[in-house]
This record gives C-alpha cells, structure tokens and sequence, in this order.
C-alpha cells in the first residue's frame, strides 16, 4: 500500500476530528467530486472514491483506532470483516454513504451507514429519472451552446398548481402528525433500540390532508404534458457524454422530488472535418502540379476558411497543424489543432492530349522518386538489398 495518501490528509481534517467534522469534510469532497458533477473525469472519480475509503476508515472507530497505530497497514488483511477491501466500487460508495447527499431533515439518525432506499423517508414520491439525447454540431460543441429542449413528462397540473385538491377548501392539517410530514418509530434491532423518523404513511409526508382530490390528476399534484427545458452544454463534450440536470426530469407525485434530467450527447457529422479527441482532421486533396509548384490553398476550419501554403515539393502524407484550431478541451483549458492530411488527387478517365502528357513526364528524371541527400537511389539500393 506504499504511496497512498493519509487518510486525514485526504479529508484535509486534523487527527482529533470528530465525527461532525469528518462528515462535514467528506461531504464537502463527495459534492466536489461527485460523478455526476464531472461526467467522465477519471480523476474526480478517483478523488471521490479516495475520499469515500478516508471516510469509511475514519468515521469507524474500530477502524480509526487501527489505522492510527499502524497506518494502512493496519487496513489490509487481519480483522476480519472490519478491514477495508480497498478499491470501493461506485455502487459501494452510493449505497452506503448516499445519505451524505440528502439534505433532508432525516438525515441520518445512525451514522455514515445505513437506511437507503430513501423514498420512505422523504416526501412524496420521487419522480422518475428522463433520458433525452442531444446531437451537436462541432461549431457547437467548440463554443458551448444552451439548447431549449422541449420535453414530455410529469409537469406540475393545471388545475391545482400541484397542490392535489379539489379547492383551497378541501385542504387541512394532517391529523397522524399533526402537520409535521414526519412520524417517529422506535425499533428493537440487534444493535439495540433505534429511533428512526420516517415520513408520515397518512400524509405521505406533506403534512396536510386532502379532503378533496383535483379531479384532474387525482391528487398526485402532476400530469403528463410538456416543458422546455433549458440546457446549458459546457464547451468540448463528446459523443456519448452523459450530463445530468438535477430536478429535470419527471415531476414528483404528492410532493416529491423531481427526477433528473440526463442528457446524452451525440455528435453531428460535420461537412469536412472530423474530430480525433480535441484535434480536428481535414482530407487535402491537390493536384500534382500543385504539390509540384507549390501554391497556396483555401481549406474550411471550424471558424471560417483559412489559406494555408503548399510550399513547392510537398509530398503526400504531409500533415499541416493549424494550431489551436481544434475543440476545447472539456476541463476548460487548452485547445486541440486542426490537422491537415496532404493528398495528391490521381487523374483518372484522361484525354488523349493528357495522356500523351503524362507520357512524356513519366520518363523525366525528376519525376521519378528522388533519393534524399547524400543517399543512394532506389534502384541503386534494391540492387544492394536483394543482389
Ligand atoms: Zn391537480
Ligand atoms: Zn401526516
């Protein structure tokens, strides 16, 4: 395990903190580097998983206590079901620390653990996730573009303005808790009696009891229909990025949270170019006098059409770099490069005039291949390889 870091160095915490400044620090990390924040950024999943594993040693005080006398040796091996298995999946971190994301006034009542599955503690029912796909072209995806997107899903009724009543009458206090949403239970577990707070079965956790449901959605505040959605797309995505707009999604019933929004990108053909990461390629094509004389060319970017110089001799495969004419970077720093790959354009279907050109150019010396300086020619050399 040499090289890894320490684990209060990771939170950025001293070696007394407690429990609450623990929390606090990983929280603040686990927002930072949360996945969903930084689609496809390897080193924000390894910070977030680094700060998942400080977290889950240190928030243990069995664990904490080993790990303090014998450093993350103390971590691997011996201990039984107590040591850390290193290397936490995703799914690892999100089922047993997903409270840490819920700013709900239930939060967490034993610890960093526990009680997932959390529809039954916050209100309502929690709307279901959307996935909508977005194809960009490349002129968008170099500057960053805001699309309004229209999307069918649950949306707020009409009728109620998601209230769920009939009318302003038809709404009370919920009588089960007395208004709070909350109910508290208290259950023997083998760790002994545990006060949980879950959310009212009676009110589904909205505090206030409906008399008479909105004959338009029945009571669950929504219905189907359409919104336009405003989606800010950051300079630099790529084919198959997913970025995901927290409450964009399906409405919640009775009060619950909306779902999310996740928007997967595609990418639009362009006319000329195609993209290599953040360079982008274009095919040349000149004609052999042109690669011969030399001259100068237009060819298309993604800003504009730029004249670039073919100096006199160029051979094909010659690639030209238009610097920092490429696609921004996702991170938000630097540029890619065009790339221009040099082709010389064979005449096919000639004339009779043109062949009897070519004809006589085929047999001048400088249009054979020419040896490079100080180097044999090819014939020459075939002769000294194969005898
Ligand atoms: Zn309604
Ligand atoms: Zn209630």
């Amino acid at each position: 395990m040499a090289g890894k870091r320490d684990f209060y160095e990771i939170l950025g915490v001293g070696k007394d903190a407690d429990a609450a400044a623990l929390k606090k620090a990983y929280r603040k990390l686990a927002v930072k580097y949360h996945p969903d924040k930084n689609p496809d950024d390897k080193k924000a999943e390894e910070k977030f998983k680094e700060a998942a594993e400080a977290y889950e040693v240190l928030n243990d005080p069995q664990k904490r206590a080993r790990y303090d006398r014998f450093g993350h040796a103390g971590m691997q091996g011996a201990g039984g079901g107590g040591g850390f298995r290193g290397g936490m999946t995703m799914d690892d971190i999100f089922s047993q620390f997903g409270d840490i994301f819920n700013d709900s006034p239930f939060e967490s009542f034993f610890g960093g653990g526990a009680s997932r599955g959390g529809g039954a503690r916050t209100r309502g029912q929690r709307g279901s996730n959307l996935r909508i796909k977005v194809a960009l072209s490349l002129e968008e995806i170099e500057n960053g573009v805001t699309k309004k997107i229209k999307v069918k899903k649950q949306v707020t009724c009409n009728s109620c303005h998601g209230s769920g009543a009939k009318d302003s009458s038809s709404v009370s206090s919920c009588s089960t808790c007395k208004g709070s949403g909350y109910v508290r239970q208290v259950k023997s577990t083998f760790l002994g009696q545990m006060q949980t707070t879950t959310a009212c079965p009676t009110c589904n956790g909205s505090g206030q009891e409906i008399t008479a449901k909105c004959t338009t959605c029945r009571g669950a505040g929504t219905n189907y229909g359409d919104e336009t959605v405003e989606i800010e797309i950051p300079a630099g995505v790529e084919e198959g990025m997913q970025l995901s707009m927290r409450g964009g999604g399906n409405m919640g019933k009775y009060g619950g949270q909306s779902g999310d929004l996740l928007i997967s990108i595609e990418e639009k053909p362009h006319e000329f170019l195609q993209r290599e990461g953040s360079n982008l390629t274009y095919d040349l094509y000149v004609n052999f006098a042109d690669a011969a004389l030399g001259t100068s060319i237009e060819v298309p970017t993604i800003g504009g059409r730029v004249k670039i110089k073919i100096p006199a001799g160029t051979q094909p495969g010659k690639i030209f770099r238009l610097k920092g004419k490429g696609l921004p970077s996702i991170q938000g720093y630097g540029k890619g490069d065009q790339l221009i790959h040099m082709n010389v354009w064979t005449p096919k279907n000639l004339t009779k005039e043109e062949t009897k050109l070519l004809e006589k150019m085929r047999d001048m010396p400088n249009f054979r291949p020419q040896p490079k300086k100080g180097e044999k020619g090819f014939f020459d050399r075939m002769k000294d390889y194969f005898g």
